[in-house]
């Protein structure tokens, strides 16, 4: 990194190029600010998603074609997109120092987008099968499952949830859990034993997840070791997600489960910086949601920094 790189002092430092960080450029950009984005990759978890057919302007796009168009529009507008990873931010009176494995830069503001991966089984056929009959979403993905026979993996809320919605589109619904009892809320679980194209599959897991092209089957073990197969079209994993920011916690509240607590301007509790996307405390994990809360942390860093007469 060249000498006259090191001493400049970014107006907008953003952490993350999902939804959320490419939003957050845009907005940032057109405000003529200087920006500089640092990510391990341009597009998060939209490279994972097969097919997205609930982000307003497209009927249906594939994951891989939205972040063409991400790349295009941050190139377009001439962001300064640097791929690397953040190890840590540290603050130094007014300026921040964003250290990662391409060099420490300085900026006054700080936009976190770090987002979050969905807790995987680790079975054979999963990661292989993402987008492909796999999902970790039932509110991306539960049209998909129309009239096709799908199992639900987890035993909390948004298993539950999960197996609640997809009861409307599918022609059985299979929950499989490891326990004999559910982590979810007693009347959650009640109402969705009323479906009757919902069957539990208790003290059980999945071993593998079977399929060439697409899922065309699970493994399936029980507490005794005895082994079955079941055909299926889809696999709803549900069983947690994981928010990793411990690069920046030092400076930032976070709830119990590590997520950044934001207000309603994407705000955190250390001044100078914003968060936005499914790294935050905001429910529902969905791009359109995160792609706003990007705009929304750019718009409250820009009235920021003009408060501060940058
Ligand atoms: C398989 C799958 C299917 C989905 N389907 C849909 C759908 O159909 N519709 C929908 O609306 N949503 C869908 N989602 C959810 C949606 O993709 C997420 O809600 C959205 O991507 C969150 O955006 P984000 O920008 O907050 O975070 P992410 O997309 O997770 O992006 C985070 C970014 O931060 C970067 N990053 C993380 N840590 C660091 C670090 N230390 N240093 C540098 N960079 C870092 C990552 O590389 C990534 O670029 C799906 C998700 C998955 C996994």
């Amino acid at each position: 990194m060249s000498e006259s790189q090191q001493s400049r002092v970014y107006d907008v430092i953003i952490v993350g190029c999902g939804p959320a960080g490419v939003s957050a450029a845009i907005y940032t950009k057109r405000k003529m600010l200087d920006v500089l984005v640092i990510s391990k990759d341009i597009g998060g978890q939209v490279l994972l998603t097969g097919f997205i057919e609930n982000y307003p302007g497209f009927e249906g796009v594939r994951g891989e074609a939205l972040v063409e168009i991400f790349e295009r529009q941050l190139k377009g507008l001439g962001v300064d997109v640097k791929i690397g990873e953040v190890e840590r931010v540290e603050r130094d009176g007014e300026i921040f120092k964003v250290i990662s494995s391409e060099g420490n830069f300085s900026g006054k503001a700080v936009i976190v987008t770090g987002g979050s991966t969905y807790k995987r089984l680790n079975v054979p056929g999963e990661e292989r099968l993402i987008g492909r009959g796999v999902s970790f979403c039932a509110t991306c993905d539960a049209p998909f499952a129309r009239n096709r026979e799908v199992a639900v993996v987890g035993g909390g809320n948004a298993a539950l949830q999960s197996a609640e919605l997809l009861s409307r589109y599918a022609k059985m619904v299979y929950i499989i859990h490891r326990r004999d009892k559910f982590r979810a809320d007693e009347v959650l679980v009640e109402r969705v034993k009323r479906h009757q194209n919902v069957q539990f599959i208790m003290n059980s897991v999945v071993t593998e997840i079977k399929g060439d092209k697409r899922v065309e089957g699970i493994t399936v073990k029980d507490k005794e070791g005895n082994i079955a197969e079941m055909k299926l079209d889809m696999v709803f994993i549900e069983v947690g997600r994981e928010v990793k920011a411990d690069y920046i916690k030092h400076l930032v509240r976070t709830n119990e489960w590590g997520q950044i607590v934001v207000d309603r301007r994407q705000r955190t509790s250390c001044e100078g910086v914003f968060a936005a996307g499914d790294i935050t405390d905001r429910p529902y994990q969905q791009a359109i949601i995160a792609a706003g809360d990007g705009a929304v942390a750019a718009l409250s860093a820009y009235d920021f920094l003009t408060e501060k007469g940058y």
